[in-house]
């Protein structure tokens, strides 16, 4: 995870433009075009600066006062990115250099809701989305009303659906959880209305268009695009969606059909979303890698500034410089004994320049020891576009800034490990199959879900799906796409979808798809580069001086040019490509098949 940048705020709100209605303003020249820009990159600069330092602090010394203060940071820079999104559409109609143009399209679709113009339209809205975020972050369902002791909020229900094995309590966790979103329809639906009005405003058809029109292509081909990748894995995960079932009847019997939808309870996540969870129900036999890296860092001693060092020599080995003084000075490592700091890894640059830090509380653990190397993927990311123009300092498209940090963890291999003398020896490749299937109830497990929140709510905007099939829609598509059902029939009177924290929160999750997909695209070309003979999921690009020349071509191009132009620079194509993902699980697909002989795929 990376804080917020500018060019990829979260949620902006045009609420302060009434000062301009009912003027007209002369028509621009082609050289004030120039000056606004000139004017956005400045501010965005100085505003963006001063959001990232008062963010810093609050989250690394959790008060009252800290978290006012980042607030008004925050809203001082959303308001002002806001006016110059409106102010941009003045020079719509302008012949502008082809790098200006640019700069203006990214500006305008950075956007992810507008508020319309009418200022009791815009309040309303405003408040709705207050309602909405407070609506979801208060959720708790408890199993005895009179009781607040009874009560879970979200983190007990994820640990519940994660530990607990007694289906009983699982499926009333599950809908008990679900109660939380039925009364967020009503403002949900009103919700579309008032920001589908603001995205008319300034040209896009609607909320979900104004969305797929940041990825350099037609929105309608950006969708197709999407299920062309999605069918490439496809086949993939219906083998293990298959697999999976057959093993969860062995363990809960006829509730989880021989043939059918899996139910949605029984993943070991509330949105089935992930199911790394339930890795020891679906273990592969005789697959454990026979070492635990957690115990090899304990034993050794390896401590949290040795363990990010490690992680500074995988970047260094492929040619980029060493982290600067002030990242070591700067970075929040350890948990603090004194003080309250959101703990959650993220990685940081605060002044766009070089002032890049991570703040984790990191614990001697292979996991850290993987989230280590993905966070220091987003700063040298920051740092490798740090000479672009302001607007342009971000990824490539929103995929890339995740996936470019979990690139780097498919490289932390055993033969890794063991060159940096972590593990005396590398395991057998026939142990391959336990990490295998534990990534792949992950990453392989989430990719139809990633998918189907965003085809969800592009329906919904576009208005193609009305707020009386709200529910119904959302389960087509979980059954389409993930072939999981609800434990009982859930009609209009639910609204499902609103339990998942990116829907009333209303943030894009397309981009959690895409990330998922080209990590694999990128360790396949940075493999490929690295001239590595194994199979994928053994090749590191460690020491790899040609890997790291052109991943940080890639990089240092930040936003400047349309994705496809970036993902050439690397992987010397144009196209985003799943069957690095079928390339890479090629042989937990062939135990699969073998597992699979003679019973039923599909639902
Ligand atoms: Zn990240």
């Amino acid at each position: 995870m990376k804080n917020v940048l500018a060019g990829a705020v979260v949620l902006i709100v045009l609420g302060t433009l009434s000062c301009a209605r009912g003027q007209t303003s002369p028509q621009p020249a082609a050289g004030d075009a120039k000056a606004f820009l000139d004017n956005v990159n400045q501010t965005m600069l100085k505003l963006g600066v001063e959001q990232n330092q008062a963010g810093w602090v609050q989250q690394t010394y959790i008060t009252d006062d800290t978290d006012a203060v980042a607030a008004r940071a925050n809203q001082r820079y959303i308001d002002a990115v806001a006016r110059f999104v409106k102010d941009a559409t003045r020079f719509d109609k302008l012949d502008l250099p082809a790098d200006q143009r640019r700069q203006l399209n990214v500006l305008k679709t950075s956007l992810v809701m507008v508020t319309p113009s009418d200022p009791r339209e815009s309040e309303e809205l405003t408040t709705i989305m207050a309602r909405l975020e407070s609506a979801y972050g208060k959720g708790k369902w408890c199993t005895n009303k009179a009781d607040p002791d009874t009560c879970l909020n979200i983190d007990d229900i994820t640990k519940l659906m994660a530990n607990d094995r007694n289906p009983q309590r699982l499926r009333e966790a599950w809908e008990g959880w679900h109660t939380i979103s039925p009364p967020m329809k009503k403002d949900y639906a009103r919700f579309v209305e008032l920001s589908n009005k603001g995205a008319r405003e300034i040209g896009f058809a609607d909320t979900g268009a104004m969305w797929r029109s940041k990825y350099d292509m037609p929105p309608d081909e950006f969708t197709k695009e999407l299920d062309r990748l999605w069918n490439q894995v496809r086949p993939l995960y219906l083998k293990l969606h298959a697999y999976v079932r057959m093993r969860l009847r062995d363990k809960y019997g006829d509730v989880v059909p021989a043939n059918g939808p899996i139910p949605a309870y029984l993943l070991g996540n509330i949105w089935a979303q992930e199911w790394g969870n339930i890795y020891p129900l679906v273990a592969v036999p005789n697959a454990d890698p026979g070492y635990s890296l957690t115990d090899i860092l304990k034993r050794r001693k390896v401590g949290p500034l040795d363990m990010v060092r490690t992680g500074e020599h995988f970047y260094t080995s492929l040619g980029f410089d060493p982290l600067p003084k002030t990242f070591w000075e700067r970075s929040l490592f350890t948990r603090p004994r004194d003080r309250e700091v959101v703990c959650h890894a993220s990685a940081w640059d605060l002044d766009f320049e070089g002032d890049v830090r991570i703040k984790m509380c990191i614990e001697q653990t292979a996991e850290d020891f993987t989230t280590i190397h993905h966070e220091l993927g987003h700063n040298f990311y920051q740092r490798a576009y740090k000479d672009q123009p302001v607007i342009f300092r971000d990824s490539a498209n929103d995929g890339f800034h995740e996936a470019i940090g979990d690139t780097i963890a498919l490289s932390v291999t055993p033969e890794y490990l063991v060159k940096i003398g972590l593990l005396d020896k590398a395991p057998d490749a026939s142990r391959d199959l336990g990490l295998l299937m534990r990534d792949a109830l992950d990453k392989i497990a989430f990719l139809p879900f990633g998918l189907l929140i965003d085809q969800w709510r592009w329906k919904v905007f576009a208005g193609e799906v009305t707020p009386e099939q709200y529910n119904k829609v959302w389960w087509d598509l979980r059954l389409k796409y993930q072939g999981i059902a609800p434990p009982s029939p859930r009609g209009e009177e639910w609204f499902d979808p609103g339990a998942k924290y990116h829907v009333p929160d209303n943030t894009p999750y397309t981009r959690y798809f895409l990330a998922r997909i080209l990590q694999f695209q990128f360790h396949r070309a940075l493999a490929k580069i690295a001239e590595c003979t194994a199979p994928l999921n053994r090749c590191s690009a460690y020491e790899s001086k040609e890997a790291g020349k052109r991943l940080n071509a890639m990089l240092s191009m930040g936003l400047s040019r349309p994705w496809p132009d970036a993902l050439e620079a690397l992987t010397g194509t144009r196209q985003m490509d799943a069957t690095a993902i079928i390339d890479y699980f090629a042989p937990l697909s062939a135990w699969l098949d073998e597992q699979l002989k003679g019973k039923p795929v599909g639902w």
